[in-house]
């Protein structure tokens, strides 16, 4: 397990990134909303007496409970246990939050890609330590296209078993892995279509392979379906004849892909 969760951070940012800033954001968010309150109070007491009172529990609770969320995946994170139900509001409060984090992390020099990858970093361990297992036939394993040789003249889009296995990129090699694991593999073109290859195939768990951008809101989107990433190699830039770290994809198929 450790060997997979080093493996999973190679290079990657600290999980930490993250999760500080989300705690920063959600500091701040409450710290305006307390501030906003304060302006509006003689407003809201000239409506109703009890209406500053009954606006501000609100806020306190609304802000309680989006904090409780946070410290929830902290608590995933250190693999200790956690309440249930924070777990469907987890990446909607991202949602909210990731906006202020971004700003956040931009006065301090945190590039967005790094507070995505960090993201990425959270959410695989936190897939990890969920210890989610499934039957090959029941993971799909999602590609992007520019994991494909830009020269190839074969269309795989649609249909992947169009590869010939050449060699020539990670492609025919995910291909090769999914003929002896039973896995599905799809090549999709974007965040649309690999929606719809989800609702199709029903899976019970995905494997994602993308840059930091699309993993993390492809995670989010496939949300209460588990997902874990592995970040795509960008050696010519991104989007472009990209590769995958083959050792890496086998070493998470490894550590949740049960036999039947
Ligand atoms: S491995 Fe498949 S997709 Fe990649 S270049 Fe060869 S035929 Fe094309």
């Amino acid at each position: 397990m450790k060997e997979i969760m080093n493996a999973l951070a190679v290079a990657r940012p600290k999980k930490r990134l993250f999760l500080g800033l989300l705690l920063a954001s959600e500091f701040f968010l409450a710290l305006a909303l307390y501030g906003a309150w304060l302006i509006c109070c003689p407003g809201l007491a000239n409506i109703f007496e009890y209406l500053p009172a009954v606006v501000g529990a609100l806020l306190i609770f609304v802000s309680t409970f989006s904090f409780g969320a946070v410290c929830n995946m902290v608590l995933a994170v250190k693999g200790l246990p956690t309440l249930k139900l924070f777990h469907r509001y987890t990446f909607a409060l991202i949602r909210i939050l990731f906006p202020v984090a971004v700003r956040l992390g931009k006065i301090v020099g945190i590039k967005r890609r790094q507070i995505e990858g960090s993201f990425v970093a959270v959410s695989n361990l936190i897939f990890l330590k969920s210890r989610i297992k499934v039957p090959a036939k029941k993971l799909l394993v999602l590609s992007p296209h520019c994991l494909q040789l830009s020269s190839c003249p074969h269309k795989i889009t649609r249909d992947p078993n169009n590869c010939k296995r050449c060699g020539g990129c990670n492609v025919g090699d995910l291909m090769k892995l999914a003929d002896e694991m039973g896995f599905t593999f799809f090549v999709a073109t974007g965040g649309t279509l690999a929606r719809q290859v989800v609702m199709k195939q029903r899976p019970q768990a995905v494997l994602a392979i993308a840059c930091e951008r699309d993993l993390m809101s492809g995670i989010q989107d496939v949300y209460p379906l588990p997902a874990v990433g592995v970040l795509n190699i960008r050696p010519n830039g991104p989007c472009y004849n990209t590769r995958v770290d083959m050792e890496e994809v086998k070493r998470v198929l490894a550590q949740i892909v049960i036999s039947d």
